[in-house]
Protein backbone atom coordinates (compact mmCIF):
# COMPACT_ATOMS: atom_id res chain seq x y z
CA UNK A 1 0.00 0.00 0.00
CA UNK A 2 1.42 3.23 -1.08
CA UNK A 3 2.36 5.80 1.66
CA UNK A 4 1.25 9.16 1.88
CA UNK A 5 1.92 12.30 4.19
CA UNK A 6 5.19 14.13 4.53
CA UNK A 7 8.55 11.98 4.91
CA UNK A 8 9.29 10.85 8.48
CA UNK A 9 12.19 8.55 7.86
CA UNK A 10 10.07 5.96 7.45
CA UNK A 11 11.29 5.75 3.81
CA UNK A 12 14.66 5.42 4.90
CA UNK A 13 14.54 2.39 7.26
CA UNK A 14 16.73 -0.14 5.28
CA UNK A 15 15.46 -3.71 5.77
CA UNK A 16 17.83 -6.92 5.46
CA UNK A 17 15.45 -9.55 6.50
CA UNK A 18 17.70 -12.27 6.87
CA UNK A 19 15.48 -14.67 8.03
CA UNK A 20 13.20 -14.76 5.20
CA UNK A 21 15.86 -14.76 2.53
CA UNK A 22 17.52 -17.52 4.20
CA UNK A 23 14.88 -19.67 5.30
CA UNK A 24 12.17 -21.84 3.94
CA UNK A 25 8.80 -20.09 3.48
CA UNK A 26 5.44 -22.09 4.02
CA UNK A 27 4.56 -21.92 -0.05
CA UNK A 28 0.69 -21.35 1.03
CA UNK A 29 0.23 -17.69 1.40
CA UNK A 30 -3.58 -17.53 1.97
CA UNK A 31 -4.48 -16.88 5.88
CA UNK A 32 -6.25 -20.02 7.50
CA UNK A 33 -4.98 -21.89 10.34
CA UNK A 34 -3.08 -25.13 9.75
CA UNK A 35 -0.20 -27.21 10.50
CA UNK A 36 2.78 -26.15 8.77
CA UNK A 37 6.07 -28.31 8.59
CA UNK A 38 8.59 -28.13 6.06
CA UNK A 39 9.08 -24.07 6.85
CA UNK A 40 9.47 -22.04 9.85
CA UNK A 41 7.16 -19.06 8.66
CA UNK A 42 4.28 -18.30 6.66
CA UNK A 43 4.13 -14.81 5.05
CA UNK A 44 1.09 -13.27 6.50
CA UNK A 45 -0.26 -9.23 6.14
CA UNK A 46 -1.56 -7.34 9.53
CA UNK A 47 -5.32 -7.44 9.71
CA UNK A 48 -6.15 -3.43 9.48
CA UNK A 49 -7.75 -2.13 12.27
CA UNK A 50 -10.15 0.59 12.31
CA UNK A 51 -8.51 3.80 13.94
CA UNK A 52 -5.19 3.64 14.89
CA UNK A 53 -3.65 6.38 17.20
CA UNK A 54 -0.07 6.16 18.78
CA UNK A 55 -0.08 5.93 22.51
CA UNK A 56 3.66 6.11 22.93
CA UNK A 57 6.98 5.69 21.07
CA UNK A 58 10.07 5.06 22.59
CA UNK A 59 12.46 7.46 21.49
CA UNK A 60 15.72 5.26 22.68
CA UNK A 61 14.39 1.76 20.33
CA UNK A 62 13.22 4.36 17.46
CA UNK A 63 17.06 5.68 17.61
CA UNK A 64 18.13 2.10 17.46
CA UNK A 65 16.55 1.37 14.42
CA UNK A 66 17.09 4.79 12.69
CA UNK A 67 14.25 6.31 12.93
CA UNK A 68 13.62 9.86 14.03
CA UNK A 69 10.26 9.34 14.98
CA UNK A 70 9.75 12.47 16.45
CA UNK A 71 9.63 14.08 12.93
CA UNK A 72 7.14 11.02 11.55
CA UNK A 73 4.22 12.20 10.80
CA UNK A 74 1.67 10.71 13.69
CA UNK A 75 -1.25 9.41 11.41
CA UNK A 76 1.62 7.58 8.91
CA UNK A 77 3.18 6.56 11.98
CA UNK A 78 0.08 4.77 13.55
CA UNK A 79 -0.76 3.54 10.32
CA UNK A 80 2.93 1.93 9.97
CA UNK A 81 3.12 0.55 13.42
CA UNK A 82 -0.37 -1.00 13.66
CA UNK A 83 0.50 -2.50 10.73
CA UNK A 84 -2.31 -0.70 8.70
CA UNK A 85 -0.16 0.37 5.37
CA UNK A 86 3.55 -1.91 5.07
CA UNK A 87 6.52 0.00 4.13
CA UNK A 88 7.70 -1.39 0.25
CA UNK A 89 10.95 -3.69 1.87
CA UNK A 90 9.20 -5.16 4.77
CA UNK A 91 8.61 -9.16 4.13
CA UNK A 92 5.66 -9.91 6.91
CA UNK A 93 5.42 -13.20 8.08
CA UNK A 94 4.44 -15.02 11.68
CA UNK A 95 6.97 -17.73 12.21
CA UNK A 96 6.13 -21.39 13.23
CA UNK A 97 7.57 -23.12 16.30
CA UNK A 98 5.97 -25.36 19.44
CA UNK A 99 6.84 -25.63 22.37
CA UNK A 100 6.43 -27.46 26.07
CA UNK A 101 3.92 -25.81 27.91
CA UNK A 102 3.50 -26.14 31.57
CA UNK A 103 5.83 -29.03 31.29
CA UNK A 104 4.07 -31.10 28.36
CA UNK A 105 4.30 -30.98 24.88
CA UNK A 106 1.77 -29.06 23.32
CA UNK A 107 3.18 -29.74 18.98
CA UNK A 108 2.50 -27.24 17.02
CA UNK A 109 2.20 -23.12 18.12
CA UNK A 110 3.72 -20.58 16.23
CA UNK A 111 3.29 -16.82 16.26
CA UNK A 112 -0.65 -16.52 16.83
CA UNK A 113 -0.51 -13.08 17.24
CA UNK A 114 2.69 -11.61 16.55
CA UNK A 115 3.75 -10.26 12.61
CA UNK A 116 7.24 -9.83 12.02
CA UNK A 117 7.93 -6.95 9.74
CA UNK A 118 11.09 -7.75 8.95
CA UNK A 119 14.94 -7.18 9.93
CA UNK A 120 16.03 -3.44 9.97
CA UNK A 121 19.22 -2.47 10.32
CA UNK A 122 20.20 0.51 12.68
CA UNK A 123 22.75 2.86 12.18
CA UNK A 124 25.50 0.65 13.03
CA UNK A 125 24.56 -1.93 10.55
CA UNK A 126 23.23 -4.26 13.45
CA UNK A 127 19.84 -5.72 12.39
CA UNK A 128 16.51 -5.81 14.41
CA UNK A 129 13.14 -7.38 14.23
CA UNK A 130 10.45 -4.96 14.14
CA UNK A 131 7.56 -7.56 15.40
CA UNK A 132 4.07 -6.67 15.65
CA UNK A 133 2.00 -8.03 18.72
CA UNK A 134 -1.82 -8.51 17.95
CA UNK A 135 -1.86 -7.24 14.69
CA UNK A 136 -4.67 -10.05 13.65
CA UNK A 137 -4.80 -13.87 12.95
CA UNK A 138 -1.99 -15.82 11.35
CA UNK A 139 -2.19 -19.55 10.43
CA UNK A 140 -1.00 -20.10 14.21
CA UNK A 141 -3.73 -18.38 15.82
CA UNK A 142 -5.70 -21.68 16.62
CA UNK A 143 -8.95 -20.68 17.80
CA UNK A 144 -7.84 -17.40 18.82
CA UNK A 145 -8.65 -14.03 17.35
CA UNK A 146 -4.62 -12.50 16.87
CA UNK A 147 -5.40 -9.40 18.87
CA UNK A 148 -4.06 -7.97 22.44
CA UNK A 149 -6.37 -5.23 24.65
CA UNK A 150 -4.92 -2.89 25.96
CA UNK A 151 -3.92 -3.62 29.29
CA UNK A 152 -1.91 -6.33 28.46
CA UNK A 153 -0.05 -4.33 25.68
CA UNK A 154 0.92 -1.50 28.25
CA UNK A 155 2.20 -4.03 30.84
CA UNK A 156 4.55 -5.39 27.80
CA UNK A 157 5.51 -1.94 26.92
CA UNK A 158 6.14 -0.90 30.20
CA UNK A 159 7.79 -3.74 30.99
CA UNK A 160 9.90 -4.08 28.69
CA UNK A 161 11.76 -1.05 28.46
CA UNK A 162 11.92 -0.99 32.75
CA UNK A 163 13.93 -4.43 32.69
CA UNK A 164 16.65 -2.91 30.18
CA UNK A 165 16.73 0.04 32.36
CA UNK A 166 17.57 -2.26 35.00
CA UNK A 167 19.85 -4.09 33.16
CA UNK A 168 18.00 -7.28 32.35
CA UNK A 169 18.21 -8.80 29.04
CA UNK A 170 14.99 -8.43 27.40
CA UNK A 171 12.97 -7.92 23.99
CA UNK A 172 12.89 -4.07 23.49
CA UNK A 173 9.35 -1.62 22.82
CA UNK A 174 8.90 0.59 20.22
CA UNK A 175 5.61 1.51 20.44
CA UNK A 176 2.11 1.48 21.85
CA UNK A 177 -0.74 1.81 19.18
CA UNK A 178 -4.74 1.73 19.83
CA UNK A 179 -6.20 0.51 17.23
CA UNK A 180 -9.41 2.11 18.06
CA UNK A 181 -11.26 -1.45 18.13
CA UNK A 182 -12.56 -3.34 20.73
CA UNK A 183 -11.68 -6.94 21.81
CA UNK A 184 -13.35 -9.29 23.79
CA UNK A 185 -11.94 -11.09 26.45
CA UNK A 186 -12.80 -13.25 29.85
CA UNK A 187 -10.40 -11.90 32.20
CA UNK A 188 -11.32 -14.29 34.61
CA UNK A 189 -12.48 -16.96 33.06
CA UNK A 190 -15.62 -17.22 34.44
CA UNK A 191 -18.12 -16.53 31.72
CA UNK A 192 -18.14 -12.87 32.02
CA UNK A 193 -16.78 -11.39 28.46
CA UNK A 194 -16.76 -8.14 28.59
CA UNK A 195 -15.47 -5.71 24.90
CA UNK A 196 -12.07 -3.81 26.44
CA UNK A 197 -9.64 -1.08 23.85
CA UNK A 198 -7.28 -3.42 22.02
CA UNK A 199 -3.65 -2.57 20.83
CA UNK A 200 -0.67 -3.04 19.09
CA UNK A 201 2.58 -3.00 20.58
CA UNK A 202 5.89 -2.82 18.67
CA UNK A 203 8.77 -5.15 19.72
CA UNK A 204 11.95 -5.33 18.72
CA UNK A 205 14.86 -7.61 19.06
CA UNK A 206 17.87 -8.80 17.60
CA UNK A 207 15.97 -12.12 16.81
CA UNK A 208 12.67 -13.59 18.40
CA UNK A 209 14.01 -17.41 17.52
CA UNK A 210 12.67 -19.13 20.72
CA UNK A 211 13.60 -22.85 22.18
CA UNK A 212 10.50 -23.98 20.30
CA UNK A 213 11.57 -23.26 16.93
CA UNK A 214 14.41 -25.95 17.11
CA UNK A 215 12.11 -28.39 19.57
CA UNK A 216 9.05 -28.61 16.22
CA UNK A 217 11.24 -29.80 13.55
CA UNK A 218 12.53 -32.18 15.82
CA UNK A 219 9.87 -33.35 17.20
CA UNK A 220 8.71 -34.19 13.48
CA UNK A 221 12.33 -36.01 12.56
CA UNK A 222 12.84 -33.13 9.86
CA UNK A 223 16.54 -32.42 10.67
CA UNK A 224 17.19 -31.31 7.62
CA UNK A 225 15.19 -28.29 8.75
CA UNK A 226 16.42 -28.05 12.08
CA UNK A 227 20.62 -27.86 11.12
CA UNK A 228 19.45 -25.14 8.63
CA UNK A 229 17.55 -23.28 11.73
CA UNK A 230 20.52 -24.21 13.58
CA UNK A 231 23.15 -22.51 11.17
CA UNK A 232 21.37 -19.54 10.05
CA UNK A 233 21.00 -19.00 14.00
CA UNK A 234 24.42 -18.97 14.65
CA UNK A 235 25.81 -17.16 11.09
CA UNK A 236 23.40 -14.41 12.81
CA UNK A 237 23.97 -14.15 16.36
CA UNK A 238 27.23 -15.63 16.65
CA UNK A 239 29.68 -14.64 14.23
CA UNK A 240 32.62 -15.95 16.35
CA UNK A 241 31.40 -19.37 15.10
CA UNK A 242 30.03 -19.04 12.27
CA UNK A 243 32.74 -20.43 9.42
CA UNK A 244 32.96 -23.47 11.67
CA UNK A 245 29.28 -24.38 11.31
CA UNK A 246 29.90 -24.28 7.07
CA UNK A 247 32.99 -26.48 7.41
CA UNK A 248 33.33 -29.83 5.39
CA UNK A 249 34.20 -32.03 8.41
CA UNK A 250 30.41 -32.67 10.42
CA UNK A 251 32.26 -32.78 13.61
CA UNK A 252 33.81 -29.28 13.17
CA UNK A 253 30.20 -28.32 13.17
CA UNK A 254 29.10 -30.70 15.46
CA UNK A 255 31.58 -28.91 18.07
CA UNK A 256 30.53 -25.38 16.63
CA UNK A 257 26.75 -26.72 17.34
CA UNK A 258 27.86 -27.55 21.13
CA UNK A 259 29.62 -24.22 21.53
CA UNK A 260 26.37 -21.99 20.03
CA UNK A 261 24.63 -24.48 22.82
CA UNK A 262 26.85 -24.17 26.03
CA UNK A 263 26.48 -20.13 24.83
CA UNK A 264 22.61 -20.14 25.14
CA UNK A 265 22.70 -21.81 28.16
CA UNK A 266 25.03 -18.91 29.75
CA UNK A 267 22.54 -16.58 28.39
CA UNK A 268 19.74 -18.20 29.47
CA UNK A 269 21.44 -18.24 33.02
CA UNK A 270 22.15 -14.85 33.49
CA UNK A 271 18.98 -14.03 32.27
CA UNK A 272 17.41 -15.65 34.95
CA UNK A 273 19.65 -14.63 37.71
CA UNK A 274 18.92 -10.88 36.52
CA UNK A 275 15.32 -11.62 37.26
CA UNK A 276 16.17 -13.12 40.84
CA UNK A 277 18.49 -9.56 41.59
CA UNK A 278 15.38 -7.23 40.79
CA UNK A 279 12.58 -9.16 42.00
CA UNK A 280 10.99 -10.27 38.62
CA UNK A 281 8.94 -13.41 38.10
CA UNK A 282 8.09 -13.99 34.47
CA UNK A 283 5.17 -16.17 35.12
CA UNK A 284 4.74 -19.04 31.82
CA UNK A 285 8.57 -20.02 31.54
CA UNK A 286 6.88 -22.57 29.00
CA UNK A 287 9.87 -23.20 26.00
CA UNK A 288 7.85 -21.13 23.09
CA UNK A 289 8.57 -18.15 25.37
CA UNK A 290 12.25 -18.83 25.90
CA UNK A 291 14.70 -17.05 23.36
CA UNK A 292 17.87 -18.68 22.62
CA UNK A 293 19.47 -15.23 22.87
CA UNK A 294 18.49 -15.54 27.13
CA UNK A 295 16.46 -12.41 26.52
CA UNK A 296 13.49 -11.45 28.43
CA UNK A 297 10.33 -12.60 26.06
CA UNK A 298 6.74 -12.53 25.73
CA UNK A 299 5.39 -10.51 28.83
CA UNK A 300 2.21 -12.40 29.93
CA UNK A 301 1.15 -12.54 33.54
CA UNK A 302 4.32 -11.77 34.77
CA UNK A 303 4.89 -10.12 38.25
CA UNK A 304 7.45 -8.50 40.75
CA UNK A 305 8.30 -9.41 43.73
CA UNK A 306 6.85 -6.99 46.46
CA UNK A 307 7.29 -8.87 50.03
CA UNK A 308 9.67 -11.25 49.46
CA UNK A 309 8.41 -14.93 48.90
CA UNK A 310 10.01 -17.54 46.54
CA UNK A 311 6.92 -19.38 46.73
CA UNK A 312 4.61 -16.49 44.63
CA UNK A 313 3.42 -16.64 41.44
CA UNK A 314 1.73 -14.15 39.41
CA UNK A 315 -0.17 -16.35 36.91
CA UNK A 316 -3.46 -17.44 38.20
CA UNK A 317 -3.18 -20.52 35.76
CA UNK A 318 -0.51 -21.57 37.38
CA UNK A 319 -1.38 -21.21 40.97
CA UNK A 320 -1.67 -24.56 41.86
CA UNK A 321 1.28 -25.80 40.96
CA UNK A 322 3.31 -23.17 41.18
CA UNK A 323 5.39 -24.55 38.61
CA UNK A 324 6.94 -20.98 37.17
CA UNK A 325 6.77 -19.65 41.32
CA UNK A 326 10.18 -16.89 41.95
CA UNK A 327 12.41 -19.33 43.20
CA UNK A 328 12.06 -21.72 40.98
CA UNK A 329 12.83 -20.20 37.75
CA UNK A 330 16.54 -21.27 37.95
CA UNK A 331 15.61 -24.68 37.86
CA UNK A 332 12.53 -24.58 35.18
CA UNK A 333 15.15 -22.60 32.54
CA UNK A 334 17.26 -25.79 33.37
CA UNK A 335 14.32 -27.88 32.62
CA UNK A 336 13.91 -25.82 29.36
CA UNK A 337 17.25 -25.99 28.38
CA UNK A 338 17.06 -29.97 28.75
CA UNK A 339 14.32 -29.64 26.31
CA UNK A 340 16.85 -27.78 24.06
CA UNK A 341 19.29 -30.01 23.82
CA UNK A 342 16.65 -33.15 23.44
CA UNK A 343 15.80 -30.98 19.94
CA UNK A 344 19.13 -30.79 19.21
CA UNK A 345 20.87 -34.36 20.09
CA UNK A 346 19.68 -35.34 16.99
CA UNK A 347 22.15 -32.94 14.65
CA UNK A 348 24.52 -32.95 17.69
CA UNK A 349 24.77 -36.68 17.89
CA UNK A 350 26.99 -36.36 20.92
CA UNK A 351 24.75 -37.18 24.43
CA UNK A 352 27.48 -36.84 26.72
CA UNK A 353 28.93 -33.71 25.15
CA UNK A 354 25.22 -32.07 25.77
CA UNK A 355 25.05 -33.93 28.82
CA UNK A 356 28.43 -32.61 30.26
CA UNK A 357 27.09 -29.04 29.26
CA UNK A 358 23.80 -29.32 31.05
CA UNK A 359 25.47 -31.10 34.13
CA UNK A 360 27.48 -28.25 34.58
CA UNK A 361 24.70 -25.72 34.97
CA UNK A 362 23.49 -26.00 38.52
CA UNK A 363 27.29 -25.12 40.17
CA UNK A 364 27.76 -22.36 37.64
CA UNK A 365 24.34 -21.00 38.43
CA UNK A 366 25.27 -21.15 41.87
CA UNK A 367 28.65 -19.64 41.84
CA UNK A 368 27.08 -16.85 39.84
CA UNK A 369 24.19 -16.47 41.98
CA UNK A 370 26.64 -15.96 45.10
CA UNK A 371 28.37 -13.64 43.62
CA UNK A 372 24.90 -11.41 42.72
CA UNK A 373 24.26 -11.90 46.21
CA UNK A 374 27.35 -10.59 47.26
CA UNK A 375 27.35 -7.70 45.09
CA UNK A 376 23.60 -6.44 46.31
CA UNK A 377 25.30 -6.56 50.04
CA UNK A 378 28.03 -4.80 48.77
CA UNK A 379 30.63 -6.60 49.21
CA UNK A 380 33.30 -7.63 46.10
CA UNK A 381 33.31 -11.17 44.22
CA UNK A 382 35.69 -12.58 46.56
CA UNK A 383 33.64 -12.09 49.54
CA UNK A 384 31.12 -14.96 47.74
CA UNK A 385 33.93 -17.14 47.84
CA UNK A 386 34.40 -16.41 51.59
CA UNK A 387 33.00 -19.48 53.05
CA UNK A 388 31.30 -17.96 55.98
CA UNK A 389 29.30 -16.44 52.67
CA UNK A 390 26.56 -19.23 52.13
CA UNK A 391 25.91 -18.76 55.74
CA UNK A 392 25.18 -15.50 55.48
CA UNK A 393 23.12 -16.15 52.26
CA UNK A 394 20.63 -18.64 53.36
CA UNK A 395 20.04 -16.94 57.06
CA UNK A 396 19.39 -13.73 54.58
CA UNK A 397 16.75 -15.71 52.73
CA UNK A 398 15.62 -16.84 56.24
CA UNK A 399 15.34 -13.56 57.16
CA UNK A 400 13.65 -12.28 54.09
CA UNK A 401 10.98 -15.01 54.49
CA UNK A 402 10.49 -14.88 57.75
CA UNK A 403 7.48 -11.91 58.15
CA UNK A 404 6.19 -9.92 54.78
CA UNK A 405 9.22 -8.05 53.66
CA UNK A 406 9.46 -5.60 50.74
CA UNK A 407 12.27 -6.81 48.79
CA UNK A 408 12.94 -4.04 46.52
CA UNK A 409 13.30 -1.54 49.91
CA UNK A 410 14.84 -3.82 51.70
CA UNK A 411 17.70 -4.04 49.87
CA UNK A 412 17.44 -0.37 48.71
CA UNK A 413 17.38 0.58 52.36
CA UNK A 414 20.32 -2.03 53.22
CA UNK A 415 22.41 0.63 51.49
CA UNK A 416 21.84 3.67 54.46
CA UNK A 417 22.87 0.41 57.12
CA UNK A 418 26.01 -0.24 55.50
CA UNK A 419 27.19 2.97 54.94
CA UNK A 420 26.51 3.57 58.39
CA UNK A 421 28.49 0.67 59.22
CA UNK A 422 31.58 2.09 56.93
CA UNK A 423 31.45 5.59 58.57
CA UNK A 424 31.23 4.14 62.22
CA UNK A 425 34.70 2.13 61.35
CA UNK A 426 36.47 5.27 60.08
CA UNK A 427 35.48 7.49 62.69
CA UNK A 428 33.68 9.61 60.52
CA UNK A 429 30.28 8.92 62.02
CA UNK A 430 28.97 9.12 65.98
CA UNK A 431 25.86 7.38 65.50
CA UNK A 432 26.44 4.01 64.17
CA UNK A 433 22.00 2.39 64.01
CA UNK A 434 20.75 -1.00 63.58
CA UNK A 435 19.75 -2.90 60.84
CA UNK A 436 16.38 -3.24 62.49
CA UNK A 437 15.86 0.79 62.03
CA UNK A 438 17.42 0.78 58.95
CA UNK A 439 14.59 -1.93 56.72
CA UNK A 440 11.48 -1.09 59.29
CA UNK A 441 10.25 0.29 56.53
CA UNK A 442 10.39 -2.19 54.24
CA UNK A 443 8.47 -4.33 56.62
CA UNK A 444 4.32 -5.14 55.56
CA UNK A 445 2.34 -4.70 58.56
CA UNK A 446 0.65 -8.55 58.90
CA UNK A 447 -1.46 -10.96 60.84
CA UNK A 448 -0.41 -10.41 64.37
CA UNK A 449 1.90 -7.47 63.41
CA UNK A 450 -0.23 -4.59 62.98
CA UNK A 451 2.17 -1.97 62.91
CA UNK A 452 5.33 -2.32 60.69
CA UNK A 453 8.05 -3.63 62.15
CA UNK A 454 9.35 -6.51 63.39
CA UNK A 455 8.25 -9.10 64.96
CA UNK A 456 9.57 -9.84 68.69
CA UNK A 457 9.93 -13.12 67.42
CA UNK A 458 12.49 -12.76 64.51
CA UNK A 459 14.47 -9.59 66.50
CA UNK A 460 17.19 -12.86 67.16
CA UNK A 461 17.77 -13.64 63.83
CA UNK A 462 17.79 -10.10 62.79
CA UNK A 463 20.13 -9.41 65.17
CA UNK A 464 22.15 -12.58 64.68
CA UNK A 465 21.98 -11.45 60.34
CA UNK A 466 23.10 -8.12 61.35
CA UNK A 467 26.55 -9.30 63.44
CA UNK A 468 27.45 -11.92 60.82
CA UNK A 469 26.88 -8.66 57.77
CA UNK A 470 29.16 -5.95 60.19
CA UNK A 471 31.67 -8.08 60.43
CA UNK A 472 31.77 -8.98 56.59
CA UNK A 473 31.42 -5.36 55.65
CA UNK A 474 34.63 -4.95 57.80
CA UNK A 475 36.49 -7.84 56.54
CA UNK A 476 35.97 -5.61 52.89
CA UNK A 477 35.98 -2.51 54.04
CA UNK A 478 35.32 0.87 51.45
CA UNK A 479 34.34 4.04 51.71
CA UNK A 480 30.73 4.87 52.44
CA UNK A 481 30.52 6.38 49.04
CA UNK A 482 31.96 4.09 47.15
CA UNK A 483 29.83 1.46 49.23
CA UNK A 484 26.84 3.34 48.21
CA UNK A 485 27.47 3.71 44.80
CA UNK A 486 27.84 -0.19 44.29
CA UNK A 487 24.60 -1.19 45.83
CA UNK A 488 22.86 1.37 44.56
CA UNK A 489 23.67 0.68 41.10
CA UNK A 490 22.46 -3.17 41.84
CA UNK A 491 19.12 -2.67 44.07
CA UNK A 492 16.76 -0.41 42.49
CA UNK A 493 14.86 2.06 43.92
CA UNK A 494 11.85 1.68 41.44
CA UNK A 495 10.80 -1.50 39.86
CA UNK A 496 7.98 -1.64 38.51
CA UNK A 497 5.30 -2.87 40.77
CA UNK A 498 2.04 -4.68 39.06
CA UNK A 499 0.26 -2.86 41.19
CA UNK A 500 1.16 0.68 39.44
CA UNK A 501 1.11 -0.84 36.63
CA UNK A 502 -2.58 -1.34 37.09
CA UNK A 503 -2.91 1.94 38.10
CA UNK A 504 -1.52 3.36 34.44
CA UNK A 505 -4.06 0.92 33.19
CA UNK A 506 -6.70 2.24 34.93
CA UNK A 507 -5.76 5.94 34.57
CA UNK A 508 -5.47 4.99 30.28
CA UNK A 509 -9.04 3.50 30.19
CA UNK A 510 -10.32 6.77 31.61
CA UNK A 511 -8.82 8.83 29.17
CA UNK A 512 -5.94 9.94 31.63
CA UNK A 513 -2.14 9.12 30.62
CA UNK A 514 -0.76 10.74 33.35
CA UNK A 515 0.37 7.78 35.56
CA UNK A 516 1.50 5.91 32.52
CA UNK A 517 3.49 8.80 31.92
CA UNK A 518 5.01 9.18 35.17
CA UNK A 519 6.20 5.65 34.86
CA UNK A 520 7.40 5.45 31.40
CA UNK A 521 9.69 8.73 33.07
CA UNK A 522 10.65 6.82 36.18
CA UNK A 523 11.53 3.51 34.82
CA UNK A 524 14.31 4.75 32.36
CA UNK A 525 16.68 5.73 35.87
CA UNK A 526 15.87 2.88 38.43
CA UNK A 527 18.97 3.12 40.29
CA UNK A 528 18.41 6.88 41.09
CA UNK A 529 16.29 7.79 44.15
CA UNK A 530 13.32 9.34 43.61
CA UNK A 531 12.46 12.99 44.08
CA UNK A 532 9.95 14.32 46.53
CA UNK A 533 7.20 14.14 44.69
CA UNK A 534 7.35 10.85 43.48
CA UNK A 535 8.33 9.32 46.50
CA UNK A 536 5.41 7.27 46.28
CA UNK A 537 6.37 5.37 43.60
CA UNK A 538 8.71 3.61 45.42
CA UNK A 539 6.93 3.00 48.66
CA UNK A 540 5.70 -0.81 49.65
CA UNK A 541 1.92 -1.98 47.47
CA UNK A 542 -0.65 -0.70 49.49
CA UNK A 543 -2.62 -2.62 51.49
CA UNK A 544 -5.96 -2.75 49.31
CA UNK A 545 -3.48 -3.86 46.10
CA UNK A 546 -3.20 -6.94 48.55
CA UNK A 547 -5.58 -9.17 46.56
CA UNK A 548 -6.98 -6.98 43.78
CA UNK A 549 -6.67 -7.99 40.00
CA UNK A 550 -4.39 -6.91 38.06
CA UNK A 551 -2.62 -5.32 41.30
CA UNK A 552 -1.14 -8.79 42.75
CA UNK A 553 -2.05 -11.56 40.37
CA UNK A 554 -3.20 -11.97 36.55
CA UNK A 555 -4.72 -14.02 34.38
CA UNK A 556 -3.35 -15.70 30.80
CA UNK A 557 -5.95 -13.76 29.37
CA UNK A 558 -4.43 -10.83 27.30
P1 LIG B 1 1.54 -17.15 25.21
O1 LIG B 1 1.02 -17.92 26.36
O2 LIG B 1 1.08 -15.73 25.14
O3 LIG B 1 3.01 -17.26 25.07
O4 LIG B 1 0.91 -17.82 23.89
C1 LIG B 1 0.96 -19.20 23.60
C2 LIG B 1 0.51 -19.43 22.18
O5 LIG B 1 -0.82 -18.94 22.00
C3 LIG B 1 1.35 -18.73 21.12
O6 LIG B 1 1.39 -19.55 20.00
C4 LIG B 1 0.56 -17.47 20.85
O7 LIG B 1 0.81 -16.95 19.58
C5 LIG B 1 -0.86 -17.98 20.97
N1 LIG B 1 -1.80 -16.90 21.33
C6 LIG B 1 -1.93 -16.28 22.52
N2 LIG B 1 -2.90 -15.34 22.47
C7 LIG B 1 -3.40 -15.36 21.21
C8 LIG B 1 -4.41 -14.63 20.53
N3 LIG B 1 -5.15 -13.69 21.11
N4 LIG B 1 -4.62 -14.92 19.21
C9 LIG B 1 -3.91 -15.88 18.60
N5 LIG B 1 -2.96 -16.61 19.19
C10 LIG B 1 -2.69 -16.36 20.47
MG1 LIG C 1 4.34 -16.86 23.92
Amino acid sequence: MALTGKPCGLEQLRFSNRFTRALPADPITDNYCRQVSGALYSRVSPTPVKAPHVLAITDEVAQLIGLHAGECDEARLAEVLSGNQQLADMDPHASVYGGHQFGHWAGQLGDGRAINLGEVLGLDDTAWTLQLKGAGVTPYSRHADGRAVLRSSVREFLCSEAMHHLGVPTTRALSLVLTGETVVRDMFYDGNPRAEAGAVVCRVAPSFVRFGHFELPAARGDLALLEKLLEFVISTDRPDLATRVTDSSPGERRSAYLDWFAGVCQATQHMVLQWMRVGFVHGVMNTDNMSVLGLTIDYGPYGWIDDYNPDWTPNTTDAEQRRYRFGQQAAVARWNLYQLANALYPVVQDADALQEILNGLPAAYKDARQIMLATKLGLPDDAAADPAFSELADKLERLLCCQPIDMTLFYRRLIDFACQVDSASTGDAMSNGSLTDAITASIYPGAGNAESGIAADNLPLFQHWETSYRQFLQTYPLTPESRRAKMAAVNPAFVLRNYLVQQAIDGLEQGDRSEFDALSRLLKRPYEDLAKADERFAARRPEWATNRAGCSMLSCSS
